[in-house]
């Protein structure tokens, strides 16, 4: 059924004022004032509620053998949270191990995803190796619609890469006109750290921050950034947590290094006191690069209003409180993540924009249409235009509500915001034109999400 959306203020990354919006068949096709009310059409009154564009999560794990366990989430639950939360579309790692196939590997994570989300979604293609396979492997995953690739450089033996297949990575992106995602630590600072501080007894939750300090996150970053900078590939940051990444990154983009800076919910919000809460509580907290001193808030926030951030995801990826307590005896056996896909939107927006100082154009451009242009998937997604596909979200100013994991979605046992106040949350949310949300809870369809393929950009 078509759709008439009635005087809402559409708030878009560049633009704000009050219209109808006019869907059918999936796709906004009328903008204006006093839009007429076609016969079969159902018409929603926004008056006094903000529309925003559809929510992009750039940064999330659904399926995700890990740590010798497996993050919680399907993308039945994980799909449904987002929406809830205003997310209408996120980008899931694809990450088989370095023991693994890297098509094989990709092939499973469609499956699981396939007929089972309720939002669109789309994939970064992890190479955890790259061996005499991997390069055709590349692109054959490529030209079935995937853009960007994921490297660890942390994670030793298991998803990380060494600095040679870095190189090939990047060169083969340069080509292709992919975009280059990376997790930057140091791998082997992070591997004697750990060694030396369980030596020493050191083995509580409140110790992974120590095992992988700001330094080591800063030299991941100039090292990526050098190796940018080398081959001519973009690339994109994935969750810089601390000031001196930032200023790593910053001197990279300032001297026209082609590189992008996402960071993630977590890191505006939380501190490393919460993993000090030490046991199980503070396990829940573990999530790497980790927590860190809360004097990184400031620069992050200052870097997101100023657009050298360019993207806030989340890295949500939900372990149970059972799951936490595999780590009890060493913190390097915790496993690491936090879950945050249906809370990233309301605390952007609380945090940043109603209580901050984040220009609300700045909010839709973090939150999606940055994504949107950065991975392929602009002007379909991230705005609201003639000719894009309908992910609307109608969001209430004026909710006041406080996130509890006991009125979570999420599939997870405990949530790591509790406690914290909203100011406003989506009323209702539409996925190309059908309405998935309606007063805050999911009530569309369960299978509505599609596959989206992206085509290569060359920045
Ligand atoms: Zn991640």
């Amino acid at each position: 059924m078509a759709l008439l959306i009635k005087s809402g203020e559409i708030i878009t990354a560049d633009s704000r004022y009050v219209a109808d919006i006019y869907i059918e068949d999936q796709t906004i096709t009328r903008i204006g004032v006093n839009l007429e009310t076609p016969p079969d059409t159902e018409v929603i009154d926004a008056t006094g509620k903000f529309v925003f564009p559809g929510f992009i999560d750039p940064h999330v794990h659904v399926y995700l053998p890990f740590m010798a366990t497996f993050a919680k989430d399907t993308h039945t639950t994980a799909s449904q949270a987002a929406l809830i939360g205003g997310t209408t579309t996120f980008i899931e790692m694809c990450c088989p191990s370095r023991n693994d196939d890297a098509l094989e590997g990709y092939r499973l994570w469609k499956e699981k995803a396939a007929g089972s989300s309720a939002c669109d979604y789309s994939f970064h293609m992890s190479v955890t190796k790259f061996d005499e396979q991997t390069e055709s492997q590349l692109r054959e995953i490529v030209a079935d619609g995937i853009s960007s690739f994921k490297i660890f450089l942390s994670y030793k033996n298991f998803f990380g890469v060494d600095d040679g297949e870095m190189y090939q990575t990047m060169m083969l992106a340069k080509e292709l006109g992919v975009i280059v995602t990376a997790h930057c630590e140091n791998a082997e600072l992070v591997g004697q750290l750990q060694a030396k501080l369980m030596s020493e007894g050191k083995t509580g939750p409140e110790w992974h921050e120590p095992s992988r300090p700001e330094a080591v996150e800063a030299e991941g970053t100039q090292r990526f950034a050098t190796f940018l900078e080398t081959t001519g590939a973009t690339g994109y940051i994935v969750h810089l947590s601390c000031a001196p990444a930032l200023e790593r990154a910053m001197a990279a983009k300032s001297r026209g290094v082609p590189i992008f800076i996402e960071s993630v919910i977590p890191h505006f919000l939380l501190d490393k006191t919460y993993a000090e809460r030490g046991g199980v509580e503070g396990a829940k907290f573990v999530m790497s690069p980790p927590l860190r001193d809360k004097r990184n808030h400031k620069p992050l926030w200052d870097a997101l209003e100023q657009g050298f951030i360019d993207t806030v995801g989340t890295d949500h990826c939900p372990f149970d409180v059972m799951q936490k307590a595999m780590g009890a005896s060493a913190f390097t056996a915790i496993p690491n993540g936090i879950p945050a896909i249906e809370d990233r939107v309301n605390l952007l927006y609380t945090y940043g924009v109603s209580r901050g100082s984040l220009d609300i154009h700045r909010f839709v451009d973090a939150a999606s249409t940055k994504s949107a242009k950065l991975f392929g998937l602009f002007p379909k997604k991230g705005t609201i235009a003639v000719g894009s596909d309908a992910d609307l979200v109608i969001y209430d100013p004026a909710y006041r509500g406080v996130i509890s994991s006991a009125t979570q979605t999420v599939n997870n046992d405990y949530n790591g915001f509790e406690g914290m106040e909203i100011d406003g949350k989506p009323s209702i949310v539409t996925v190309r034109g059908v309405v998935q949300v309606r007063d805050g809870k999911f009530t569309g369809d369960a299978a509505r999400g599609e596959f989206l393929r992206r085509k290569p950009q060359h920045f």
